[in-house]
């Protein structure tokens, strides 16, 4: 799942590699991932690719005129390889061959087919949907003050800090590192934060962001491999023991995620109901 850090440090390695390439041709095997028929993806033929940035957590491929909008989702990947990719490929989405031989690929694991992409113009990105309502990134964070604004709102953290349109840039792995850092509940309301803790939270989204791309930017060489080297230290980990504390690790389930935390120094040491079960028995 990729969030900003790794978002970030793919956008770094990408525009290194592809900025001043020349598109031969464009295509995509993938026939739900192009959200956007007009203009029609082989309008990139020939031109040349800017750059590639990160807004929240999409990717955006400028080639002058237009740009080639990307949400990765859970299980997408923007990459680039040296060969073309076989036509068996069944991973491939979306195909942008350069005409040094090389090849910019979108590709997407699993059964699913969530990954998208929209050739937009290139003054049309900032306004599309999803980019004209991300809040502000979660890195690096605003003033503390603009932070308490954002955050000081009636719903869980959890559900807070991955609203994309609130602040830009987390997901259900970093959620997990963010609120054991700043040793919150996942389940405290953002309008029930003192100054205190605001600022703890604050600090810790900028610090765990942050050292989570100072840590890519160390191992990742020239691609950013499809399962990334992620610093994580008790996302998925209940059981073990907390590396700050020793308590044991707990964890809520969701339908298809975890949330991991600190009994001891997170939930004033109550281990929280197993919210599945808790709603069936309501
Ligand atoms: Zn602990």
């Amino acid at each position: 799942m990729p969030e900003l850090p790794e978002v970030e440090i793919t956008a770094r390695r990408l525009h290194r590699a592809v900025a001043g390439a020349r598109v031969e041709s464009a295509l995509a095997p993938g026939v739900v991932t192009m959200k956007t028929f007009d203009p029609p993806l082989d309008a990139l033929a020939g031109a040349t690719l800017t750059g590639v940035r990160r807004l929240g957590k999409m990717l955006a491929v400028d080639a002058g005129e237009l740009s080639l909008l990307v949400h990765l989702m859970s299980a997408g990947r923007l990459a680039i390889f040296d060969k073309r990719a076989s036509l068996r490929d069944r991973s491939a989405r979306v195909l942008l061959r350069l005409d040094d031989g090389r090849e910019l690929r979108l590709r997407e694991f699993g059964t699913q087919q969530r990954a998208w992409a929209k050739l937009l113009p290139a003054g049309e990105v900032e306004r599309d949907e999803y980019v004209a309502t991300l809040g502000p990134d979660a890195h690096p964070a605003r003033p503390l003050a603009e932070f308490a604004q954002l955050v000081r709102r009636p719903r869980h953290l959890h559900a807070l800090l991955r609203d994309q349109r609130v602040i830009a840039g987390i997901g259900r792995s970093w959620v997990d590192e963010i609120l054991w850092t700043a040793e919150l509940s996942a389940f405290k309301n953002g309008s029930d934060l003192d100054d205190a803790e605001v600022a703890r939270l604050h600090d810790a989204c900028d610090r765990v962001l942050g050292a989570a791309l100072e840590h890519y930017e160390e191992v990742v060489g020239d691609t950013m491999p499809d399962k990334a080297p992620m610093p994580l230290q008790v996302h998925a980990r209940q059981g073990q023991p907390c590396p700050r504390c020793g308590a044991t690790l707990a964890a809520v389930f969701f339908k298809d995620y975890v949330t991991t935390y600190c009994p001891a120094e997170q939930t004033g040491g109550r281990v929280l109901k197993d919210r599945r079960l808790s709603r069936l028995l309501r």
